[in-house]
């Protein structure tokens, strides 16, 4: 269209055609958002007025912008307030890119329902383009849908050019006049960051611009997004210098405006000076320390072990939003309700993240971002309207956050299409929350699963599916998820480099966790060749024929060359384990874990729920002990429908026996459980997490209550040593329990004040550190006096190398993992007890664990 060429306009609807200024609603009326004219409708069915492109489908589907010849824009808004709708109502027939002809349906609309809940149905035309645009004839009167003229609009010469460079006249600093959503206009603010406009400046943004009661619009080169929404700031793609101008309306638009004008020029957050100068593609979320790279070395990825083993597999990568959903919903109150408490778990866990994260700046405002993104009002909005329009939360969520990652990864810019990655991972964690552990993806047996994160059910339920390793990017040694990976004789490599996730699904790796947890690096190899891949194979056949023969032997009782006998239980979660435990030599059961029983659930499970699994574990053993831990959870082991506080340390926190304190009738119902079940081979309970003797005497008072109330005879009570009080205590505890069992995972955590699932601590949480040595042998030593039976159940009980040390300090008896029996007891028979106490009078002497395990190594150690 050339200066003064004209555009008709066709009525979008039928009915009477109502002046701007009539319209009961001062945004239109007072013509903030242009000029324009309105319409009350007798049809239902929005028609385009000219050929345009759809440039905006708004995600409530109430209004539409539409993009016709000389630039001329239109929008059209159906209804006073309609936005609330969240699209209940609406169907579109068109999506934003669409090629529309005039009178071509656009949007249909249900008039009754929109009149339950909006306040008017009065739909504006009206003309956004009035900078360069003006409508020079308007209809009066009744307007027929796709028929009549509504306006004429002719496009204007502006003074001193032509209005096809009035954009660029505009970016190069002149005000722009108001448009759409338009009240109060900044001057252009150049972004500093040297990343330009990336997730957490970005994310910065959205959570403040979204405390202002206004509706903000940031414009970029004639391109807007709302200033809400981290996904359309990121669609902007401003890079490093880029010119933004903000556009705001309502109550606090001008307070709204100057606070984000300033806090753009500042750098939203980032600090400029530490900066690098030249853009360049973001780090991959969550950013590992860097390790040096070869050609070579692209192909291996290296980590810690977490559970040994070998593993030759096609790569498969566990995608959260992968997991199958159903699309219908049931009920569109219940959906949105579900939405919503799913949305509010996952704030809750990142927020959790963020205060773990600690002085790790750069992992929690990765987390940060995840937040800000999190509550996206586009987003959020998206996904409500699908499920007004009959869709599942977590069908609609996948979708709507599947559309994000999809305009994300569209972008040129490698830095914004590396966020869409965040989107995905924010997006899969909240979906986990609205599916539940049960309708996760499915692996095919023999992969070597690798995800960023693996919880402890994931691990289960992937091992179930025959997964032959796992890799992650985050996770520990001693995490819980890497425990029973080893009982599950699944091997587990953490702390792999981000890089990681970038590996191609379906290839063929090998997985290289050989050395035991602590004692060495693990590998993952990326598309071996076929020289490494024989190799592999031959090592795995050698083990395989050693594995046989320790099996052969593992019902035979372990006993030292010089003729001392040592206990060998197992630590089980189930009866599956217990039997497998049974099959594999075990003596009993040193360490039920009850609290498996209670995850993945809607509800802890009942009192004859938790009788029968602890009878059925108990006959599986027969005649063996059984020594049942009471429920072990927080920490690194959240219950989804026993919400914890949130806290700065949670493994400092509300976690093991504290919470029995704090869930009184959870404890009582398992103590009673507990009492219910017939032990052929007698019953121990057994504390998590106690570190002063207080809680050791009101819990013990608990059980002594039930126990009476049941009638049941006495039942020995010990405690686990994880805390070191208890340890440098032990004498003391030695006079009120009758058992104790070391916990090293935890006791290594608390000793050396490492986190016990922080992946770049991982590989420094050794239990065979001198300090926690010491407090073995303390705790040996006041329990032999005292004459009460100690026994290891920690994870280094399970760890051939440290066997040694551990029998050298007078441990008699180890709870191990089922799958570690049968090499435990190998070694066993290997040693003399004799030698073992030299050695650990020398280990408990060395500084570091490095050197003890120096001293352990195979050349060196006994046997
Ligand atoms: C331990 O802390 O060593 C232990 C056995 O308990 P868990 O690993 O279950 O915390
Ligand atoms: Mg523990």
């Amino acid at each position: 269209m050339h200066p003064g060429d004209t555009l008709t306009l066709l009525a979008p609807l039928s009915g009477p055609i109502v002046p701007i200024e009539s319209v009961p609603d001062p945004v239109f009326a007072d013509k903030v958002v242009g000029d324009g004219i309105s319409i009350d409708p007798t049809s239902q069915t929005l028609l385009a007025p000219c050929d345009a492109t759809v440039t905006q489908l708004h995600a409530a589907r109430h209004a539409i912008i539409l993009s016709a010849a000389g630039g001329v824009e239109i929008l059209i808004h159906v209804g006073i307030d309609t936005v609330g709708l969240k699209g209940e109502g609406f169907t579109a027939r068109v999506k934003q890119g669409d090629r529309v002809s005039a009178g071509q349906a656009l949007i249909e609309f249900d008039a009754d329902r929109l009149l339950r809940k909006a306040p008017s149905l009065l739909t504006q035309v009206i003309l956004l383009s009035g900078d360069t645009s003006a409508i020079v004839e308007r209809a009066s009167g009744a307007a027929s849908a796709g028929v009549s003229r509504l306006m004429t609009v002719s496009s204007r010469r502006k003074a001193g050019g032509d209005p096809a460079h009035a954009s660029g006249a505009a970016e190069a600093g002149a005000p722009r006049p108001p448009r759409a959503t338009v009240g109060v206009t900044s001057a252009l603010v150049t972004v500093p960051n040297p990343h330009g406009l990336h997730a957490r400046p970005a994310a910065v943004l959205a959570s403040e611009a979204r405390s202002f009661a206004a509706d903000i619009s940031v414009e970029l080169a004639g391109r807007n997004a709302n200033a809400k929404s981290v996904v359309g700031l990121l669609n902007l793609g401003a890079g490093p210098g880029a010119e933004l101008r903000l556009v705001a309306s309502g109550s606090e638009a001008a307070r709204a405006v100057a606070r984000l004008v300033e806090l753009i020029r500042s750098g939203l957050g980032e600090d400029l000076s530490a900066a690098p100068a030249a853009p360049g593609p973001a780090a991959p979320s969550p950013a590992p320390a860097p390790r040096a790279a070869t050609a070579d070395d692209a192909r291996r990825l290296h980590g810690v072990s977490a559970a040994p083993g070998l593993a030759i597999g096609p790569v498969c990568k566990i995608d959260p939003l992968a997991a199958p959903v159903e699309e219908r919903g049931l009920d569109t109150e219940v959906e949105l309700a579900r939405l919503h408490r799913a949305l509010t778990h996952t704030r809750h866990e990142l927020k959790q993240l963020v205060a773990a994260s600690g002085k790790r700046v750069e992992q929690a405002q990765i987390f940060s971002a995840h937040l800000s993104m999190l509550d996206d009002p586009e987003v959020i909005t998206r996904t409500e309207v699908a499920i007004v329009e009959g869709k599942s939360a977590p069908f609609a969520w996948r979708e709507a956050v599947m559309s994000s990652y999809r305009e994300l990864a569209r972008q040129w810019n490698p830095l914004l299409a590396a966020r869409a990655n965040d989107v995905r991972d924010v997006g899969g964690r909240a979906l986990r929350h609205l599916v539940g552990g049960d309708d996760a993806q499915a692996v095919p047996a023999g992969s070597i699963v690798v995800a960023e994160t693996l919880t402890p059910s994931e691990v289960v339920r992937l091992a179930d599916q025959g997964a032959a390793g796992f890799v992650s990017v985050l996770g520990g040694t001693t995490s819980h998820a890497a425990i029973l990976a080893r009982s599950l004789g699944v091997p587990y490599l953490v702390d792999a480099s981000a890089a990681l996730l970038a590996a191609e699904a379906g290839g063929t790796a090998v997985l290289d966790a050989l050395d035991a947890p602590n004692a060495g690096e693990a590998v993952l190899l990326l598309r071996p060749t076929e020289a490494e891949l024989d190799g592999y194979r031959a090592r795995l056949g050698a083990r395989q024929v050693l594995r046989e023969r320790q099996e052969a032997a593992a019902a035979e009782r372990a006993v030292t060359r010089d003729g001392v006998r040592v206990a060998v239980l197992a630590n089980i979660a189930s009866a599956d384990d217990a039997r497998k435990a049974v099959r594999l030599g075990a003596e009993g059961v040193g360490l039920l874990r009850t609290e498996l029983m209670f995850f993945d659930r809607a509800a802890a499970p009942t009192e004859a729920e938790q009788t029968a699994a602890y009878q059925e574990i108990a006959d599986a053993l027969g005649e063996r002990p059984l020594v049942i831990r009471t429920l072990d959870v927080g920490g690194d082991k959240p219950l989804s429908y026993m919400p914890l506080p949130a806290e700065d340390n949670p493994l400092l926190g509300i976690r093991g026996l504290r919470i029995g304190a704090l869930h009184p009738t959870i404890l009582r119902s398992q103590l009673r459980a507990i009492l219910s079940a017939r032990v052929a081979g007698g019953h121990r309970v057994l504390l998590p997490m106690v570190a002063g003797i207080e809680e050791l005497r009101e819990a013990k008072q608990v059980l002594e209550e039930e126990r009476r109330r049941a009638g049941s005879p006495p039942v020995e009570l010990g405690v686990m040593v994880e805390v070191p009080s208890v340890a440098i205590q032990a004498d003391r505890f030695a006079a009120e329990v009758d058992f104790f069992s070391i916990g090293t995972n935890d006791l290594t955590q608390y000793t050396l004040a490492m986190d016990r699932t922080h992946p770049r601590l991982a590989s420094r949480q050794d239990a065979l550190h001198p300090a926690v040595l010491r407090l073995i042998a303390a705790t040996v030593q006041a329990a032999r006096k005292h004459e009460r039976h100690v026994g290891i159940c920690g994870a280094v009980a399970s760890d051939p190398d440290a066997v040694a040390v551990l029998l050298g300090l007078g441990v008699t008896e180890l709870s191990v993992s089922v799958q570690a029996m049968p090499e435990v007891k190998a070694r066993i028979r290997e040693l003399d007890a004799e030698e073992c106490r030299e050695l650990a009078r020398a280990a408990v002497d060395l500084g570091t664990a490095a050197e003890v395990r120096a001293l352990l190594s195979p050349g060196a150690r006994p046997g």
